[in-house]
């Protein structure tokens, strides 16, 4: 009688983590390469790694490996997962990319370093309101919706301008730039180079574009930030990739 397979999960864990170190310092190396060909210092691109969906070990892993900036898209999943590992790597620095909405935002500014999603002046105050009385200084971030899709967050191009300077008067100093989500079927060159352009005309500073498909493209077009997710850590995780999305 053959013997059932024993799944090795120490091998398992192995392998994942070796795989992750080794995406980490090949994506690290094409960021360097991307930002010498465009002219500019290697360290002035982040790479945060997107681990929503894969669970606490993954990132764990890639803490091991060395590395500390990462983004998850959900307050409560983020909530599963971050505190215990900031408690082991205290300077982990975790981004919240995801849609936030204003009953979450006091978690969110007790959780994360970095808010990518402002989209709408109410959520700005709320922000403003939790930074005081938490004394906590996420820096945030405004989405703009690039590619104008009714069913993604972010500001039209057209009312950026006006909205930045509002978000500028209520937050001040904790907003440092901006983030886009390009259409999947558009040439991502195009929501970049508008990114940076409306950055660039209201004086701010930081560029959060570019995922494992297209972030050499970004950093050409100049990204500060790359939210790279599937190049790190691999496909996700089919029964959470969905809930992941929204
Ligand atoms: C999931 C996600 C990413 C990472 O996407 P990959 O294609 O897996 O690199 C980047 N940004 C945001 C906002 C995301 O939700």
């Amino acid at each position: 009688m053959a013997s059932a397979p024993v799944f090795n999960h120490a091998a398992a864990e192995m392998t994942q983590e070796t795989d992750i170190r080794k995406n980490l310092s090949a994506i690290g190396a094409r960021m360097a390469g991307a930002a010498e060909a465009a002219g500019r210092a290697p360290d002035s691109v982040t790479l945060v790694a997107i681990s929503k969906a894969h669970p606490a070990s993954a990132a764990h892993q890639a803490l091991i490996a060395g590395h500390r900036v990462f983004g998850e898209n959900r307050v409560q999943e983020a909530e599963q997962k971050w505190p215990a590992l900031k408690d082991e790597f205290p300077n982990a620095v975790l981004h919240l990319v995801g849609a936030l909405q204003r009953n979450k935002v006091h978690r969110a500014v007790a959780l994360c370093d970095v808010i990518q999603t402002i989209d709408r002046p109410k959520l700005a105050r709320a922000l403003a309101d939790e930074i005081s009385k938490s004394g906590r200084e996420p820096q945030c971030f405004i989405q703009i919706n690039t590619g104008e899709e009714p069913q993604k967050g972010g500001i039209l191009p057209e009312a950026a301008d006006s909205f930045i300077a509002e978000c500028q008067d209520i937050l001040g100093p904790a907003l440092r730039g901006l983030m886009c989500i390009p259409p999947l079927d558009d040439e991502p060159s195009l929501h970049f180079a508008l990114l940076g352009e409306i950055a660039a005309r209201n004086g701010l500073q930081e560029l959060s574009m570019g995922m494992s498909g297209d972030f050499e493209t970004a950093i050409r077009l100049g990204a500060t930030h790359v939210r790279v997710g599937t190049g790190v850590f691999g496909e996700r995780p089919p029964f959470m990739a969905k809930a992941a999305e929204g």
